[in-house]
């Protein structure tokens, strides 16, 4: 194996995956216009409907600009030596390895954004305005990039600083202890989120007590299911879209609900969500996650430590002084395809999750209620009722509007 080989492997998979995505998306795009489902016959109005055709057509043409520049820009960075100019430049400051790598991550992450921006601003003031989900201002746009950047700097620098002292301390033995680190971190964040995070984002107010606050106490109780931590979160303030999560577990659990979820819905609507939500607790989803992603994050940093140390992986790159930074980047790679496959099977494992916590909400509370909701809300994000088999086999987390609904029903 030389290094020339390993960057046409890079450049191979990176190709690939870019038509594969590409198929993918022209193969849902050709059934946006499919009749709708009998069953969902009452999800839109003709207008609405007619908006939604738009809504999908206009996302599917930013799609495609979207990820051939970013394409198109990945393959010229790799074919003009892009990680070796980033990376003699990050040594020219310094010959601390902890302090080169955070300068070359930082350099990419900072010019990546830079010319990621301009798009994420017309999805946002653009398509989003045009079709009346947008209620974020320019001003809110900017603090929401700068907290990002500042956030990831701190959780993404001290991650990828602590990682490297082990590699420098322990040699290959340092996946054991970055393993260590992460899982603590993950468990941590899972706790811990909605207390430290979300708060630098969003307001988040305890739902108040009256009718609202009692059917839902009734609802957990009738389970079992010690509910007082109900949050509502000020989402309208960034768009119309509604949602509602889970968070945390033992004395850390909590429920969180969009205020553009309250208005949209109501009062047994908003139980059945939360039953949902019981469900995926109850379920051991949120503990499966978990687990499942402790686990392959123990399993890629293994991998990574058989090759880390070998120059090759710098070398493929175009980078001739070899170090843990660089070799990351074309491990990460060179990994893709298998971290694409992970995705999928969790994707999975996901769709069949979401059938157990809707059938929790059907035998513990009610159907009927949890099927008007999930048409209210896939009508207020204007989603696309018809998406082609493939593409959800790929993409969906859950499963479609159509087979939720039937599988309610039965
Ligand atoms: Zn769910």
């Amino acid at each position: 194996m030389t290094a020339q080989i390993l960057f046409y492997i890079i450049i191979a998979i990176i190709i690939i995956n870019f038509i594969k995505d590409k198929v993918l998306d022209a193969i849902n795009a050709k059934h946006y216009s499919d009749p709708i489902p009998e069953t969902l016959n009452d999800v839109y109005d003709t207008e609405e409907y007619k908006k939604s055709q738009a809504y999908k057509t206009v996302n599917y043409k930013f799609g495609i600009w979207t990820s051939l520049f970013s394409f198109a820009l990945t393959l010229s960075f790799l074919l003009l030596d892009g990680f070796e100019y980033v990376d003699n430049m990050a040594r020219s400051y310094t010959e601390n390895p902890i302090l080169i790598a955070l300068i070359f991550f930082g350099i990419i992450m900072i010019a990546s954004d830079i010319i990621t921006t301009p798009f994420s601003y017309y999805k946002t003031f653009v398509i989003e305005e045009k079709f009346g989900f947008n209620k974020t201002t320019k001003k809110l746009f900017i603090l929401d990039k700068l907290k990002g950047l500042v956030m990831m700097a701190i959780i993404g620098g001290g991650i990828i600083s602590l990682i490297i002292w082990f590699y420098q301390l322990t040699g290959n033995q340092f996946w054991l202890y970055a393993w260590g680190i992460i899982t603590v971190f993950t468990v941590f964040m899972n706790m811990f989120y909605s207390k430290l995070i979300v708060p630098l984002f969003n307001k988040q107010t305890p739902l108040e007590d009256g009718d609202l606050r009692n059917k839902i106490s009734a609802y957990a109780e009738s389970v079992g299911f010690n509910l007082d931590k109900i949050f509502i979160i000020d989402g309208s303030k960034r768009s119309t879209k509604a949602n509602a999560y889970f968070s945390g577990f033992g004395n850390e659990k909590r429920v969180t609900l969009y205020d553009t979820l309250v208005n949209d819905l109501d009062d047994e609507e908003i139980v059945a969500v939360l039953a949902h939500e019981v469900g995926h607790y109850k379920k051991k989803h949120i503990i499966f996650n978990l687990v499942t992603s402790i686990l392959l994050t123990g399993f890629t940093l293994f991998i990574l430590s058989i090759f880390i140390s070998n120059p090759l992986l710098s070398n493929a790159i175009g980078v001739e002084v070899p170090s843990f930074h660089v070799g990351l980047i074309a491990f990460g790679l060179l990994y893709s395809p298998i971290s694409e496959l992970t995705s999928l099977i969790m994707n999975y494992a996901s769709r069949v999750f979401e059938y157990q916590a809707d059938d929790y909400a059907k035998n513990t509370y009610k159907a009927e209620p949890l099927i008007t909701s999930l048409k209210k809300l896939s009508k207020n994000s204007l989603s696309n009722l018809t998406p082609h088999k493939a593409y959800v086999f790929m993409h969906y987390s859950h499963p479609t509007l159509l087979e939720r609904v039937e599988n309610l029903k039965k």
